[in-house]
């Protein structure tokens, strides 16, 4: 991460680095439209594909992607990014026509995800830049490339997969991305009353000590270091125990949310599910987790329902 200056800008680089996304504050606003059908919505957010801010390009050269270049996106590209921002819940859909400033394609940046975020030269408006590629990654495949992250070889022959049902990696990354845009706006978490940290987050990057102390709290996610595949059964049931719908949630408060939020819109609008699998040496499973199931994830989508029913919400009417 290359930039340290705030904690937004430390998350939003920690997000990229493990989604293949940049999510940047964009250098000038669009003009704010007011509230249409979904169609004319849709239609003015695919105006806004287009050329990610060149520091976003400059960031990922810099850092060794040096082939990295705009995709322009086919036709039958496009009608799926169409599709997606059709698919948002009402309350990120709107909040993306106020703050989005370009959403935009890379090619050149490998497979397991590498970008960086940079300083904004004007506070307010995002700019969200998705590795091309996710254009054509089945959910299931984007999950398990991450979640190869958190794991070393330990010579143990276990493996670890993730499945995702119910739609895409491009679907769930906007889910996920316009959660964000939404919390920076809104100051979702960062609120002192957020229901969504309380009792799990005492600054953006530190939970309670019960949390911090767990196994699923220390991975390549959250600060610690990649650990054996031998520990994996242990880190799961670690999480199967805590507030978090993924390792990847325990990286931050805005981690957290976003997670959250992109699994509960999954679960409830796509009728898609997330499981995770560990499996010996002759592909037996092992153990299997089902996250969306787990009590203390169930209680707190009951606040996700809440805040995606808000009529009013961060100046956002829907
Ligand atoms: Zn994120």
């Amino acid at each position: 991460m290359l930039y340290r200056q705030t904690p937004l800008k430390k998350l939003i680089a920690g997000l990229s680095l493990s989604f293949g996304v940049l999510l940047t504050q964009s250098a000038y606003a669009t003009s704010q439209v007011p509230s249409q059908s979904v169609e004319a919505e849709v239609q003015e957010l695919m105006e806004r594909v287009g050329p990610p801010s060149k520091v976003a390009i400059r960031d990922a050269k810099k850092v060794g992607m040096k082939d990295v270049k705009l995709h322009t996106l086919t036709d039958s590209e496009r009608v799926k990014v169409a599709a997606a921002f059709a698919s948002l819940p009402t309350l990120n859909r709107h909040i993306l026509e106020k703050r989005l400033h370009y959403l935009a394609f890379l090619d050149g940046i490998p497979g397991e995800g590498t970008a960086l975020t940079s300083p904004a030269t004007r506070k307010g408006f995002y700019d969200i830049t998705f590795r091309a590629s996710v254009l054509n990654e089945s959910l299931s495949t984007f999950l398990t490339t991450k979640e190869q992250r958190v794991f070393a070889a330990d010579g143990s022959d276990i493996a670890v997969s993730v499945e995702g049902t119910g739609t895409d990696a491009l679907t769930y990354l906007l889910l996920h991305e316009s959660t964000h845009v939404l919390d920076f706006s809104c100051n979702t978490t960062t609120d002192p009353h957020s229901r969504f940290t309380e009792g799990i987050w005492i600054d953006p990057d530190t939970m309670v000590s019960h949390l911090a102390t767990s196994a699923a709290a220390r991975t390549h996610f959250h600060q610690g270091h990649p650990i054996g595949f031998g520990e994996a059964v242990a880190v799961y049931d670690s999480l199967a125990q805590s507030p978090f719908v993924s390792l990847y949630a325990t990286a931050s408060q805005h981690e957290d949310l976003a997670e959250l939020v992109a699994w509960r819109e999954l679960m409830s609008q796509h009728g898609g599910n997330l499981s995770i699998e560990v499996t010996d040496s002759q592909g037996k499973t092992i153990r299997h987790w089902e996250p969306l199931t787990f009590p203390g994830v169930e209680k707190r989508f009951a606040e996700v329902d809440k805040l995606l029913a808000t009529k009013q919400y961060c100046g956002t009417s829907s």
